[in-house]
């Protein structure tokens, strides 16, 4: 297939906020040629093979200019290749997507365009602010707010557009502000004319600050607004203190550390963004699947014997190992049929109802979920008697022995069978690994989450002599157990520690302690 270039808007920032096509466009891509303001994440959808591009900044400080970009896109086009050209907001809005596309016809390149979501509305809209409302503003206009000395002609006619149009959204305009707002006033718009600075508009890092026109670049600079930020002007902003949505969200603006696994992390870190959180990741454990083969296999064929009245799964990886064993390995192991889970004829208890869920999408139906889900919470919604009771526990290596020596108590036959191990990441596969050490040690990080005791243990074990940093964090603990762990190597009492010990109860026991914390400051 012959090369083409697709010119693509990559959104304002947050990296939901991009298109299907765009999306479609980079999973084929051969090359991308990115900008600073696409979000970083969204070169992940590309194959890993592509080669990437970074238009922007040089190492050695040098930019690459306009026409060297161009030349850049035609000839790797040219070479056959797609390429995709990814831009923050959209392409065609200030993003010189249109000289790009014109190099595209002079070289005979075939080109497509591919319209992102602007920051021009999508800032102001994450801001509280619509840039037109019914009864308020019926016009708006899209200023560039720094010129481009190099261009010729066609200056921003500030005189005509100062009173001409009722909403204005000056772009690249932060460094100009005072003078573009004193043109302003001095072509007759209000000096009281509400306005806005929207900075790093749709990421947790949003920052708004507002006041009067004529006043507006003294507040942004007092706050130390920069680059990129977008500037609104007219009665829409009025609208903000009645319909900010993104910025009052209960946990907005907070960086809390998150520390599961890689494959784990992404629930906690999507259930925190929801609350408005910035999520950083730091897996601290790596879950590797750790076990003897002619056990594993006779313990298998022994469940679907009908040899266990239990089996109890204490976690989601418990679960994935198992059945993913009797899918593939049992099968080549033994030379028989390959287990399905219908095979399986115990009374099937999990511990809590992620580990439900992982064993309901196997076909396994579950007989015991326990209120509190913790090995003590088991105990209490198993048998007060287990004489004769056969029960099968497939665990982590080291696991806590609570469980299995209650039920022995309990006059049952327990057996414990090891599935894998928990252990510190490499740290070749993980680059969120360092990155995550990087911001604790920059002191970015506000609250940290632990969702398990070895996950607190690794982290101190990670961190060293460092591990002051995270004593001046907030701890948010899942539940008792990982709250003792925490303590007993922070030497002080989590600030949290969720009643319901899911994702979910710990997001939300963070909520209700933040929502404390601000009413005291209120007070
Ligand atoms: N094509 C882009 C705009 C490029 S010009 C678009 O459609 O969004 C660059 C300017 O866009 C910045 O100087 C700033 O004014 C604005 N901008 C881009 N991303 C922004 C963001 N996340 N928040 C606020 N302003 C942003």
């Amino acid at each position: 297939m012959s090369g083409r270039v697709y010119l693509v808007g990559a959104g304002p920032g947050d990296p939901a906020l991009i298109t299907v096509a765009a999306v479609d466009a980079l999973r084929q891509a051969d090359v991308v040629v990115s900008d600073r303001l696409a979000n970083a994440r969204l070169l992940d959808y590309a194959p890993k093979e592509a080669e990437r591009i970074y238009a922007g900044k040089l190492p050695d400080r040098h930019t690459r200019t306009q026409s060297e970009i161009s030349a850049l896109l035609v000839s790797r086009a040219q070479e056959g290749k797609r390429v995709v050209r990814l831009k923050g907001g959209d392409p065609f809005l200030f993003g010189r997507g249109g000289e790009e596309a014109q190099a595209c016809v002079e070289a005979g390149v075939v080109f497509e365009v591919i319209p992102g979501v602007t920051s021009a509305i999508a800032a102001a809209a994450y801001a509280g602010i619509p840039v037109t409302h019914r009864g308020v503003a019926s016009s708006v206009a899209f200023v560039t707010g720094h010129e481009d000395p190099t261009k010729d002609g066609q200056d921003v006619d500030w005189q005509q557009l100062a009173t001409a149009v009722d909403t204005l959204v000056l772009m690249m305009g932060v460094g100009q502000l005072q003078e573009n707002a004193q043109r302003l006033i001095d072509a007759g718009r209000g000096v009281n004319t509400p306005a806005a600075v929207v900075e790093w508009g749709t990421l947790p890092r949003q920052r708004t600050v507002a006041g009067p026109l004529g006043d507006i670049a003294r507040i942004a600079d007092e706050a130390r607004i920069s680059s990129p930020a977008l500037v609104v002007i007219g009665d829409v902003v009025g609208l903000r203190d009645e319909l900010s949505w993104f910025e009052s969200r209960p946990l907005f603006g907070k960086r809390v550390l998150v520390t599961r696994t890689r494959e784990q992390a992404s629930e906690l870190s999507r259930a925190l963004a929801n609350a408005g959180a910035e999520p950083v990741e730091l897996p601290t454990i790596a879950i590797r699947p750790r076990y003897d083969e002619e056990e594993l296999a006779s313990v298998a064929g022994a469940l679907v014997k009908g040899a266990y009245h239990w089996v109890i799964f204490t976690s989601v990886n418990a679960v994935e190992i198992f059945f993913e064993f009797l899918r593939t390995r049992y099968y080549t192991f033994l030379e028989t049929k390959p287990v399905d889970a219908r095979g399986v004829r115990s009374q099937v208890a999990a511990i809590g109802p992620a580990t439900a869920k992982a064993l309901e999408a196997r076909g396994v139906i579950v007989d015991l979920t326990p209120e509190r889900y913790t090995g003590e919470g088991l105990l209490d919604a198993l048998p007060a008697d287990m004489m004769t009771r056969r029960v099968l526990i497939p665990c982590a290596e080291g696991a806590r022995p609570v469980l299995a020596n209650e039920l022995r108590a309990r006059n049952a036959s327990v057996y414990e069978v090891t599935l894998y191990a928990i252990e510190p990441p490499a740290e070749q596969e993980s680059r969120e690994l360092a990155g995550g050490l990087r911001r604790l040690r920059a002191g970015e990080v506000e609250i940290a989450t632990f969702a398990s005791s070895s996950s607190v243990s690794n982290l101190v074990a990670l961190l060293g002599d460092d591990v002051d940093l995270l004593k001046r964090a907030q701890i948010a603990c899942i539940g008792p157990i990982t709250a003792q762990t925490a303590e007993g190597l922070l030497g002080r009492v989590p600030d949290v520690v969720a009643e319901e010990h899911t994702i979910d109860g710990l997001v939300r026991a963070l909520i209700e302690h933040i929502a404390k914390d601000v009413a005291n400051a209120a007070l």
